[in-house]
């Protein structure tokens, strides 16, 4: 039976859209959902994985109590063994022998605890996180080009442009409510095009006026050959570049030697785009994975920016570059500090100043004074036994980063591995000497921050699982036994909020964007609200030492893994409509897997017809360290001599459609973000 009371207001916790939910709790740990329609991200919409957030909520494959070894236990024994053994570690082997992997999927109060302790107390920047294969290479692009991490726009803007370009991103099935919102403008606006710019035709490009199917990792010519374009034609900005941008010159000539050979498309579609581009002042070019998972994924961002500085197109309504974030909380974990090259509240860890500034707030005994390992490094660190003790939080490297025989490996051979989790089933979780319990959507009380910039509140309405703790109160627990006792002498989410609010003041002082003092302290009466106001820079205002935005010069890179007689074909990977990530919550409703229920592989007729594969039967995908057992899906929506795959079926779920076993861990040499969606793989019938 549905609770009459008043529904409790809380946020979906799958993507990046950040979709305002409704909660009617049954009284019995059933949950009826609805979207919320005062919600500014959705006013009402729900897709199909948020609609059965219900489904999801029950005891099944849940962590109920902490382990030490395989072993039930109690809380006093699993902390007390992560705090002396972390403290052990230190004091044998320096700061930076330890590590917290952490996760897009916590609350923001979460991850700042992380990576208060972490940073100001441990004294390591160590700390990294799966927002490192998500966004990795926006966050560099936008330090690069505005000097700070900043999203310019908001979900408006698709609303209001004349032209929506999407780059790399499958909008209809990773942001489906921001797609229906993009789906509604543009039948409510005939002048309104959508161009899709993707190797792959998707559900995305059904909507589009116009399908780019460029050769993968092409986008730096693509955007070099918009910006000459541009140029051409006159419509630069002269006013806009002279007054808040530097870079031109460079970035035109860069452009202008640049070659247009590796995009593989016809000129006639070319040249489509570009007119459009070019005549349309409206225009949004939005942005996801297929830009950012590349080993040039920040000159790609950097790319698609720079065509926006030099026609000014920026800040105003119907305009900007606009990065999509696949993680509820992705922008929330860089805002903290997350990242392991990040200070809290968009600081940076190489400023003196700013470290000083964190480190006096916190009143921390140390702080790191340069960037720690990202993600890949990081785990590599652990393989090679630089790292002696990680912490896993809410994540799931095991299946996720790539060459992940290679990380299961290194995790089965560290020293001391704690991972945190709802799901003591997970392909990571098997590595762990410590599980601890952590509470998970609608047990747990907190904010995150969706793509647009716009803070939303988590909101309890059921009890804790067994004896699952919330993950800040872990880390403060942990914090204190490791004999901070002051600094992490928290007792509810509320006062991590505050001071996190406070803390943003401070990096406010030095002309930092991310300023939460207008927010309220009282974290009850916190309604849905973009940090920031509607847009930045219009009028300029960039967070350059002088202000100006930075033009990048660019030449396009091919993928590093380039096919071979060994390993002759292209394999891109991405998510499917209806799981998410993999799929330790998605994977228990079964209406979910009714949409696609086992792993497959998307394969050109002509492909498939040298190889002698037919429809739905079994291929195996080799790598230089996995293999894959797939079921054939023939198409054309990828090009000859190119594969796609999804990302979700681990283990737990297929063992054999472990697909990140077959990934090259190669990354962008600025962002470190991995290269997911051009390895190289042979195929053949099973
Ligand atoms: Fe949840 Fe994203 Fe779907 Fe919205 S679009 S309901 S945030 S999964």
């Amino acid at each position: 039976m549905i609770s009459n009371a008043a529904p409790i207001r809380t946020t979906c916790c799958y993507c990046g859209v950040g979709c305002g939910v409704l909660a009617r709790p049954d009284g019995q740990g059933g949950v009826a959902i609805t979207g919320d329609p005062d919600h500014p991200a959705n006013f009402g919409r729900l897709c199909s994985k948020g609609s059965a957030l219900g489904e999801t909520v029950g005891l099944d494959g849940r962590l109920l109590t902490p382990q030490i070894g395989g072993k039930d236990t109690d809380w006093d024994n699993a902390l007390s063994l992560v705090a002396n053994r972390f403290s052990q570690t230190i004091a044998g082997h320096g700061p930076d022998s330890v590590a917290f992997y952490v996760s897009g999927q916590l609350l923001t109060e979460d991850y700042y605890l992380a990576n208060k302790l972490m940073k100001g107390f441990i004294g390591s920047a160590n700390i990294d996180t799966n927002s490192r294969l998500c966004m990795a290479s926006t966050v560099a692009g936008q330090r690069r080009a505005f000097g700070t991490d900043t999203v310019p726009g908001n979900y408006t803007d698709l609303e209001q442009a004349d032209l929506v370009v999407l780059v790399g991103s499958n909008l209809a099935w990773c942001h489906p409510v921001l797609f229906q919102r993009l789906s509604a403008a543009k039948a409510a606006n005939p002048h309104m095009k959508v161009v899709n710019i993707d190797p792959r035709r998707t559900a995305t490009s059904d909507l589009a006026d116009l399908h780019l199917g460029i050769a993968p990792g092409s986008d730096v010519a693509l955007f070099n050959r918009l910006l000459v374009e541009i140029d051409q034609q006159g419509k630069t900005d002269r006013t806009y570049l002279d007054a808040h941008v530097s870079g031109f010159a460079a970035a035109l000539k860069a452009a202008q030697s640049d070659s247009t050979a590796a995009l593989d498309i016809t000129h006639e579609d070319l040249q489509a785009f570009l007119d459009l581009w070019v005549s349309t002042e409206k225009v949004v070019t939005v942005f996801s994975q297929g830009v950012n998972q590349s080993s040039a994924g920040a000159d790609k961002v950097n790319a698609i920016i720079n065509c926006h500085l030099a026609t000014g197109r920026i800040g105003r309504p119907g305009m900007g570059p606009f990065s999509v974030t696949g993680q509820p909380n992705a922008m929330g974990g860089r805002e903290v500090g997350g990242l392991a090259n990040m200070l809290a509240c968009h600081l940076d860890i190489e400023n003196p100043a700013h470290r000083a500034a964190v480190g006096e707030f916190w009143d921390a005994p140390t702080m790191p004074e340069q960037a720690g390992l990202k993600a890949v490094d990081m785990f590599n660190a652990v393989a090679d036994k630089r790292i002696k003790a990680i912490w896993i939080m809410c994540t799931n490297p095991v299946a996720s980063l790539p060459q992940a025989n290679q990380v299961r490996a290194a995790l089965e051979d560290c020293d001391f591995v704690v991972v945190s989790d709802m799901f003591g089933t997970t392909d990571t979780a098997k590595t762990a000497d410590v599980l601890l319990p952590a509470t998970g959507w609608g047990e747990k009380d907190g904010t995150v921050t969706n793509s647009d910039r716009t803070i939303s509140r988590q909101r309890t309405f059921l009890p804790p699982a067994g004896q699952s703790r919330h993950d800040w109160d872990i880390i403060a627990d942990v914090g204190r036994r490791m004999g901070w006792q002051q600094a992490f002498d928290y007792t509810s989410p509320d006062e991590i909020y505050r001071e996190h609010v406070a803390l943003s003041g401070v990096a406010a002082k030095f002309g930092r964007d991310f300023d939460l003092s207008d927010f309220p302290t009282d974290f009850d009466s916190l309604t849905p609200r973009r940090w920031g106001g509607d847009r930045f820079f219009g009028n300029g205002g960039f967070y350059h030492p002088d202000g100006k935005a930075r033009m990048l010069p660019l030449s396009h890179r091919p993928p590093v893994s380039q096919p071979s007689a060994a390993y002759p074909f292209r394999l891109n990977t991405g998510r499917v409509r209806d799981h998410w990530h993999t799929m330790t919550r998605s994977g228990r409703s079964p209406r979910l897997s009714q949409h696609l229920a086992e792993p497959f592989v998307e394969i050109h007729p002509d492909t498939a017809e040298d190889l002698g594969i037919k429809p739905a039967h079994l291929v195996r995908l080799t790598a230089p360290d996995g293999t894959c057992i797939l079921r054939a899906l023939i198409t054309t929506r990828v090009r000859r001599q190119e594969l796609f795959a999804p990302i979700h079926w681990t283990a737990e779920f297929a063992p054999s459609g472990r697909i990140d076993t077959l990934v090259q861990a190669v990354t962008d040499p600025v962002s470190g973000q991995p290269e997911s969606k051009a390895s190289t793989v042979q195929a053949a019938p099973y």
